[in-house]
């Protein structure tokens, strides 16, 4: 399918919010998972069958981007819709404010059963706290992750869970799960079976190589994946999407957290449910919607300060300004000063706003790019339109100015916590 940029198609739910049986809802999340590896996103490998199968019947939003490619803040955006930084998250190993509200407190408490399944270190709820609100938190993980420590769960295995978790639910309420799967996260293991080429991978170069190995982590995903959907009863709404992407070497870097191109920006967002158009939207959302889209979707009012959007309700203009940062991506390893003076300043922000992003840092000259006539993000325009570089600039300022870090409250690690996070590239 190739992604379009045209105009909205369809959007909006209808009917009424008030349910006679309250649906169910699966959050379905994969770590690290760039929009445009999926066939719904354009990708020409055929290695994602069951997401785009749930594209075809859902809505899908084409222009997404998360508020920090991180995963700890990208989802504290998700469940609390406020920005990273304003909640105390603007890197791996920070908790969440323990006095902002989580969506999933809200759930539970308009009678839902709340369970999760984990696969990725940093989502350990002793270390991000976004277990608040849930009965079950599964994040229990056992599994190596090659020769490194037990970093990760995989796919197989989260399914597996998932399904039990499923099946054992009480009976006498609807659910909210949200399923998490890690394997495209960085270091890539090699799926044979799920590769998209028949060329040994000692033929490719270093990029193509990354490539493909890195197709194969999403189509052995997207395999495990089928079988939740499988398991899923009626009368279950889902909302697909991730918390950041990957560089797999543009702008020369492998990787996510350390730049704001669209590789590691742009997400996918796809929502089924039986009172949502089919269709695909260019309206520009953030993952800072999907918390109050969620509220919406269950007929739950939202919470006062989320700065998300409902998507499928408010009308977005399509002038909509987003705001993204990062801080670096990796957690202090040593407690004291070293922590402070890492936490000090975002290493790149950015704006995005009517299809110009302007990406700026302290040590570097900032560009400005039509996202529209340079996907590849080639052609600094900065130099040439200064009306634009400023109107832009301002925005980022006034932004910085007005939505102010929380605190932030750096978790001990353990050694155990230590190995995990240094295998998954997360430890200085
Ligand atoms: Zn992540």
């Amino acid at each position: 399918m190739i992604l379009r940029r045209a105009v909205l198609i369809c959007l909006l739910a209808v009917g009424a919010r008030v349910f006679a049986d309250p649906p169910n809802l699966v959050l379905l999340s994969v770590d690290t998972l760039r929009a445009d590896f999926l066939g719904c996103y354009g990708c020409d490998w055929d290695i994602s069958p069951n997401i785009d199968d749930l594209a075809d019947s859902g809505l899908v939003f084409e222009d997404a981007l998360c508020e920090i490619p991180l995963t700890a803040p990208s989802f504290s955006a998700m469940f609390t819709s406020r920005y990273p930084r304003m909640v105390g998250v603007t890197r791996n190993g920070l908790r969440v404010d323990d006095t902002a509200p989580l969506i999933t407190e809200h759930v539970r408490d308009a009678g839902y059963y709340t369970f999760a399944v984990q696969s990725n270190w940093t989502l350990k709820g002793k270390l991000c706290g976004l277990n608040r609100g849930f009965d079950v938190y599964e994040d229990d993980y056992e599994q190596r992750r090659w020769a490194f420590y037990k970093g990760e769960r995989n796919a197989e295995r989260v399914s597996q869970i998932a399904q039990e978790l499923l099946k054992n639910r009480p009976a006498d309420k609807p659910f909210f799960a949200w399923i998490h799967f890690s394997d495209p996260h960085a270091p890539y293991h090699y799926h044979r079976e799920f590769s998209p080429v028949k060329t040994s991978l000692y033929k490719l170069d270093r990029k193509e190589r990354s490539r493909v190995k890195y197709a194969s982590e999403v189509a052995y995903t997207d395999y495990h994946i089928g079988r939740v959907f499988k398991s899923l009863p009626e009368n279950t709404i889902v909302v697909f999407a991730a918390d950041h992407g990957e560089s797999l070497y543009e702008h020369g870097y492998l990787g996510h957290g350390r730049n704001l191109h669209q590789p590691s920006t742009h997400v996918p967002l796809i929502i089924r449910a039986v009172n949502v158009a089919l269709g695909r939207t260019n309206t520009p959302v953030g993952t800072m919607d999907v918390g109050k889209t969620i509220l919406g979707l269950l007929g739950i009012g939202s919470i006062p300060g989320m700065l998300g959007c409902n998507i499928l309700h408010e009308t977005i203009p399509h002038d909509r300004a987003r705001f993204m940062e990062t801080y670096g991506g990796a957690v202090p390893g040593l407690p004291g000063m070293k922590q402070l003076l890492e936490a000090t300043s975002p290493v790149y922000q950015s704006v995005v706003k009517e299809g110009f992003k302007l990406i700026c840092s302290e040590n570097q000259r900032p560009v400005l790019y039509y996202l529209p006539d340079d996907a590849d993000e080639r052609r600094n325009l900065a130099p040439h339109q200064p009306a634009l570089y400023e109107e832009l600039n301002a925005l980022l300022e006034l932004w910085n100015k007005t939505f102010l870090r929380g605190k932030e409250t750096v978790v001990e690690l353990t050694e155990e916590d230590r190995e995990a996070l240094k295998s998954l590239g997360y430890l200085d």
